[in-house]
């Protein structure tokens, strides 16, 4: 007889709207329009989303082409399965050229030295690789300088099975609407690719989420979009009209439980530093979440939970498995009851835009650390 395996469940359950991966999915690929392709950033196991389960939602969402950032990402999505081009953002090690071909992958170059390597893994195949170039015309990140490209593409001439197939850029500050910067810079940029398509054509791409929303002009053959694919808008939709209009559906929320609710009297010290010091008699409820869970140390004192549908702050240092919210207020709170970190719980909602206030970051950092260090469940 099979006994049921006992339960090894965490009190800490990510949980992704899977329906939500799909549906912003389809909301922006009407958004930029059918003609316009979209190539959805899994990186970073898709923002915390899981990269493979996400990867399968837009995929059935009409999505057919992924950019990841390392290589190995590449290779994960292809065993699982996933079709359609598969970029790889942030170059190759020395070795690593065979799986381009083993898995049909798409690199992005920006050294005269990948191109050399990918082109004698090319002849050693006898077959040709078509690549994107990255350029950098005003991050200041990645990518080879305006200045260098004319040259980088005569060396191509030396390298018969390369294929330069696009050129991409990417832009530092297209989240911000009012930005004068991101406009002028789309003009170098497309300077860049009239000038190098003349002998072949080639693919442009260079808006992000942001650029998408905000500076619709700029979407060019492509958009790479990111953040808004998970439901944010890059800016925590700071009030422009279009954010509104185009109402894209979060799909994560982390909950924790009460592990234990006491009642403490005044001039209590809670966690470790006493920074917080009881005022009258308090009731508190124990959370077995910490930094090691990415509920990060700086939202001591700041952030807020969901406990029966009502916001509970924070109160004391985050430990590293545990922290304390001041439930006081909230009457009938007891051990096991389920507790919203990011999402929400009767009329109230808590978002990764206003956890990423308290601590002074963006969506995006917050999105990584709850969904990359939590168990992940799928609806
Ligand atoms: C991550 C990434 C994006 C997506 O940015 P979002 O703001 O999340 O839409 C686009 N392009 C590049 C090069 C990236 O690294």
């Amino acid at each position: 007889m099979i006994r049921p395996q006992p339960s090894s469940r965490s009190f800490n359950q990510v949980c992704i709207d899977s329906s939500a991966l799909y549906e912003n999915f389809t909301k922006m690929q009407q958004w930029v329009g059918r003609d316009i392709r979209i190539m959805a950033m899994v990186k970073a196991d898709a923002y915390g989303h899981g990269m493979i389960q996400t990867a399968v939602q837009f995929s059935k969402a009409g999505c057919d082409c992924f950019g990841v950032a390392e290589i190995e990402e590449g290779v994960a999505l292809r065993r699982a399965g996933i079709q359609g081009q598969v970029f790889i953002l942030l170059g190759f090690q020395p070795s690593q050229e065979q799986l381009f071909f083993d898995y049909d992958l798409t690199p992005v170059i920006f050294t005269y030295q990948a191109m050399e390597r990918l082109s004698q893994a090319a002849v050693r195949n006898g077959k040709e690789i078509v690549f994107h170039l990255k350029v950098d015309c005003g991050m200041g990140r990645l990518g080879i300088t305006p200045s260098e490209v004319q040259a980088f593409l005569a060396r191509l001439e030396d390298f018969p099975k390369l294929s330069l197939a696009g050129i991409m850029s990417h832009f530092p500050m297209a989240d911000d609407a009012e930005s004068t910067q991101t406009m002028a810079m789309y003009q170098h940029y497309k300077k860049i690719c009239a000038q190098s398509s003349q002998q072949v054509p080639i693919l442009c791409h260079i808006a992000n989420s942001g650029a998408a929303l905000y500076f619709p002009q700029t979407n060019c053959d492509m958009v790479r979009l990111g953040i808004s694919l998970y439901g944010y808008y890059p800016d925590g939709a700071k009030g422009t009209q279009l954010a509104r209009e185009n109402k894209l559906v979060p799909a994560m929320s982390f909950t924790t439980q009460v592990v234990q609710v006491k009642i403490v009297p005044a001039s209590t010290g809670i966690s470790y530093g006493h920074t917080f010091v009881t005022e009258k008699e308090t009731k508190i409820a124990v959370l077995p979440v910490g930094y090691a869970d990415g509920f990060l140390r700086s939202l001591s004192n700041r952030a807020q939970v969901l406990i029966k549908g009502r916001r509970a702050r924070i109160i004391g240092r985050i430990c590293m498995n545990l922290c304390m919210a001041d439930i006081s207020e909230i009457p009938g709170v007891e051990t096991g009851d389920p507790v919203v970190i990011l999402g929400s719980q009767g009329a109230e909602t808590i978002t990764a835009d206003e956890i990423a206030e308290w601590m002074g970051t963006i969506s995006y950092e917050v999105l990584c650390l709850l969904g990359n260090n939590n168990n992940r469940n799928y609806n």
